[in-house]
């Protein structure tokens, strides 16, 4: 057996010492190129335009360190038992938050979620070579863990150094709630959630009430527990985890640095993702920015946001050219947690599908049921934002824009099971609105062998 030092050598020769890199939280406007502010700062947007703001590294000190050697640091910490490399996120440490000590950070061990390589329900949609990333394979069970991590480590360093923090709150659809009381609770940090009153599913609601959160519930959308959660953080002492905070952004790009380590450094052409508030796009982009930047690929994949027809403000700016946005008040849809009108991250958002030749796709209520239960056929258990995303793919398919030969990968963002009961209900045919088409519901039946040889016999 090799000794903890040599295992831990192993890992990180070749890299740049921590100490020799620094990030910080700084302005993207062109005319505030001197707003910076420490990680460790409780700061969520620019003190001189009011924007939002984005970690920023140091890029010198990480191009000392070729891209093929990043790239087999990447493959050797990927699941490794030393601390805290085999995290899909903290394996890539150095790119993400180099100012958390080992001893601060909060991990699951989330990311490294499987690649399911969608063979058959690619082959009955026309295209061959069709990837799901299956995101919420993860600790809590959606891709929102990827940031957590970061930033609920980026908190425990901060109360180490002895900053004033009562707690961590944030508004949510339901999963950035789980993510926020896991981790709050792996921590030993006081956690609270904004719940939109009877919007969120059983899963979701039992999660966060399971890890010990304080659940406020409130009789009021999304949109209105985040303007709340605002400001009751604004002094500072309760710190707020939403995706306006950028530090769940550095998290959840290294979703784009593993989907390119999985398929040994190749590009897909095409990335297929739901989005509400558009953090998760945002920090696909960004994953992308840093891998070209230090030269681990050579091209940009395509990138399609994928969004449910009820709440569709990005999908209605890209067919004005993002020349118009407007708010919506967003209608109720399946996708809970992308019921989002005004979302935080648009801008963000937009400037990403500009750099990824990006185009924006929407799915009616039936259409996202379909697509889930059609793809569920061949095997995966797909929950409803996944259903907008493979609905998105299967309009760009037929469409002509997505070619037969081109490698798709669509994101998975969180594990079917948190929506059962709507699951059940697609089944059940009990979804007022529409016919489902791939409905299966259970065949009940009386204790008696005759009729069931004789269902077997219609059934096979
Ligand atoms: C949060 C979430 C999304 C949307 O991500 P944004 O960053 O808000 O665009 C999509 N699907 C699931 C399951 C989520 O939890
Ligand atoms: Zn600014």
């Amino acid at each position: 057996m090799q000794d903890p030092t040599a295992r831990r050598q192993a890992i990180t020769a070749g890299a740049p010492p921590r100490e020799r890199l620094s990030a910080w939280f700084g302005c993207p406007q062109p005319g505030c190129a001197a707003e910076r502010y420490p990680l460790g700062e409780v700061v969520y947007r620019c003190r001189r335009c009011g924007g939002l703001l984005e970690v920023q590294h140091d890029l010198a000190p990480l191009r000392e360190t070729p891209a093929a050697v990043w790239q087999q640091l990447f493959e050797k910490r990927y699941g490794s038992t030393v601390w805290p490399y085999g995290s899909g996120v903290w394996g890539k440490r150095e790119w993400v938050n180099p100012a958390v000590d080992d001893a601060n950070v909060v991990s699951c061990f989330e990311g490294g979620t499987n690649l399911f390589w969608a063979e058959r329900f690619g082959r009955e949609l026309g295209v061959s070579d069709l990837w799901i990333k299956q995101c919420g394979n993860t600790h809590t069970g959606s891709f929102k863990d990827l940031g957590m991590t970061v930033l609920v480590s980026q908190v425990k360093q901060m109360l180490a150094d002895g900053q004033p923090i009562r707690a961590i709150a944030c508004a949510s659809t339901g999963d950035t709630s789980a993510a926020l009381a896991a981790y709050g609770a792996a921590a030993g940090i006081p956690t609270v959630v904004f719940l939109p009153h009877h919007k969120v599913s059983l899963a979701q609601l039992i999660q966060p009430v399971a890890n010990g959160a304080r659940v406020l519930a409130l009789d009021t959308d999304f949109d209105g527990c985040m303007r709340i959660v605002q400001e009751v953080t604004a002094d500072g002492t309760i710190y707020l985890a939403n995706s306006l905070n950028s530090l769940r952004i550095e998290g959840q790009k290294t979703i784009s640095v593993e989907i390119c380590q999985q398929f040994d450094w190749e590009v897909p052409d095409w990335i297929v993702i739901p989005g509400g508030n558009l953090g998760n796009v945002s920090a696909l982009g960004r994953g992308f920015d840093l891998l070209l930047e230090l030269g681990l690929v050579d091209r940009r994949p395509r990138i399609c946001v994928a969004q449910a027809a009820r709440a569709n403000p990005l999908y209605e700016a890209y067919r004005t050219g993002y020349r118009e946005f407007r708010p919506q008040e967003a209608q109720a849809t399946a996708a809970s947690a992308i019921r989002i009108g005004n979302p935080v991250s648009y801008d963000r958002a937009v400037r990403t599908l500009q750099a990824y030749d990006g185009v924006v796709e929407q799915a009616s209520e039936q259409e996202l049921a379909d697509a889930a239960a059609w793809a569920d056929r061949a095997g995966t258990f797909n929950d409803p934002h996944t259903g907008v995303a493979l609905a998105a793919l299967v309009k760009l398919v037929r469409a002509g824009t997505v070619r037969p030969h081109e490698r798709v990968v669509v994101i998975s963002t969180a594990h079917g099971l948190k929506f059962a009961e709507w699951k059940v209900a697609y089944h059940e045919r009990a979804l007022a609105e529409f016919e489902p088409q791939h409905a299966n519901p259970p065949l009940a039946l009386p204790n008696d062998v005759t009729a069931v040889r004789r269902a077997l016999d219609d059934l096979l």
